[in-house]
């Protein structure tokens, strides 16, 4: 390999936080990612959630073209049109009264953890302060989310982590009672676990949750990042459940593939942010916003969250049948709309089929070890999504051999 080549000056000059796939990704459109051989592939990992609408989506690089020509940065010292729009168009679609704009998912939960403190703080004084997460959970990689994050995994080394933490066993209702005393101010839960292995939360769960929770004046936090914006068959995943959150983050497929993320919050908790208790240099920026507004635009009028719906039911039934097939192979599938989950009973097959897949250009995600997760941007068609499937099984059955 030249001395010059991508893959050497990444290991070279990059720090080697990620452990990546030997391929140089040169273009993308759709669901499809070309390598610098001109291989293509077929994403179902989808950026982790960040490509709802495809790679390279058309009304996003309009809107991030214009946008671009007029204005790309001005501070939060000033008002700009793409965030005013943006905010509202979000606002109109969900629980929220309003918005704060950011750079990622790390940020928008950050933004709502010190949010919760805020509020319980001005409420009702010190020592109510703690915030419940839960075991397996994934929040992020910033101290307070990484505190909040429920996998020791991600902590070793970094500690201590921050005080005013809880973690309780997922979708465990008891542990979850036990856990909400006079101290604490907030819960924060994914409405799947993402990164966990696709463990959607039960309704009833959520259901004791927010009961337990508005009783107490306790915040109720969903983090949205990974399942949010019409993954899971709806816009957003709360809507499963009937409930009202008080708050919820959103960021990967926010501004097609351009960096951002916000915290959506009622106005009886966002009124507790005031001037100077928060900020981002970058956040809501005019090009973000603008590729906000074309995002969530392209995802609502093309009906994607529907799409998600029906091909997941499809996919979910497919893979079913495959599960019936290698009872011995496969333990689990589990899902919600288009994000998927299918759990093997052994790490090592998990990597051999992740490999096979590769190799025959599709491009899955391992999580956890053992559980193969799929996350395929959520304007795939039913042909695509089969093809797919077709591929999976048969990159299984080389794993087996
Ligand atoms: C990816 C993710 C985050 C962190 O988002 P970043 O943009 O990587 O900081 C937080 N929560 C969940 C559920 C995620 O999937």
């Amino acid at each position: 390999m030249k001395k010059d080549s991508t893959i050497n000056l990444t290991d070279n000059f990059i720090m080697h936080t990620y452990k990546r796939i030997p391929v140089v990704i040169t273009r993308g459109k759709g669901i499809y990612l070309w390598d610098s051989n001109g291989k293509k592939y077929m994403d179902f990992l989808g950026a982790r959630g960040a490509a709802n609408i495809g790679y390279s989506n058309p009304d996003v690089i309009k809107a991030i073209t214009e946008q671009a020509k007029k204005l790309i940065l001005v501070t939060n010292d000033f008002y700009t049109a793409p965030q005013a729009g943006l905010a509202q168009l979000i606002t109109k679609n969900s629980f929220a009264d309003q918005v704060f704009f950011c750079n990622s998912g790390a940020e928008a939960n950050e933004g709502a953890l010190k949010l919760s403190r805020l509020y319980s703080y001005k409420k009702y004084g010190q020592g109510r302060y703690v915030i419940v997460s839960a075991i397996n959970s994934f929040h992020g990689r910033t101290y307070g989310t990484l505190s909040a994050t429920g996998q020791k995994k991600y902590q070793i080394g970094f500690e201590p982590m921050l005080p005013g933490f809880r973690q309780v066993r997922f979708n465990d209702i008891e542990d979850m009672h036990a856990a909400l005393g006079d101290d604490v101010c907030a819960v924060i839960l994914e409405p799947v676990q993402g990164e966990g292995g696709i463990y959607p939360a039960t309704k009833e769960y959520i259901d004791f949750v927010r009961d337990q929770t508005q009783k107490k004046d306790i915040l109720l936090i969903m983090d949205e990042v990974q399942v949010g914006l019409g993954r899971t068959g709806t816009l957003f995943a709360y809507e499963h459940y009937g409930i009202k959150p008080d708050m919820v983050t959103i960021a990967k497929s926010i501004a097609g593939g351009v960096p951002m993320g916000a915290l959506l919050a009622t106005k009886a908790v966002s009124a507790f942010f005031d001037y100077g208790t928060h900020g981002t240099t970058f956040g809501g920026s005019p090009l973000a916003a603008a590729a906000g507004i074309a995002s969530i635009n392209y995802i609502i009028k093309h009906r994607l969250p529907g799409n998600a719906k029906k091909l997941g039911a499809v996919a979910s039934k497919q893979l079913l049948e495959m599960k019936k097939k290698y009872p011995d192979k496969i333990k689990d599938i589990r899902g919600m709309g288009l994000a998927i989950g299918i759990e093997l009973y052994d790490a090592s097959l998990a990597a051999r089929v992740f490999d096979e897949c590769l190799k025959s250009g599709l491009i899955v995600n391992v999580t956890n070890g053992n559980i193969i997760r799929f996350l395929p941007p959520l304007i795939i068609t039913a042909q695509e999504l089969k093809k797919g499937i077709a591929l999976f099984e048969k990159a299984v059955l080389a794993g087996l051999k």
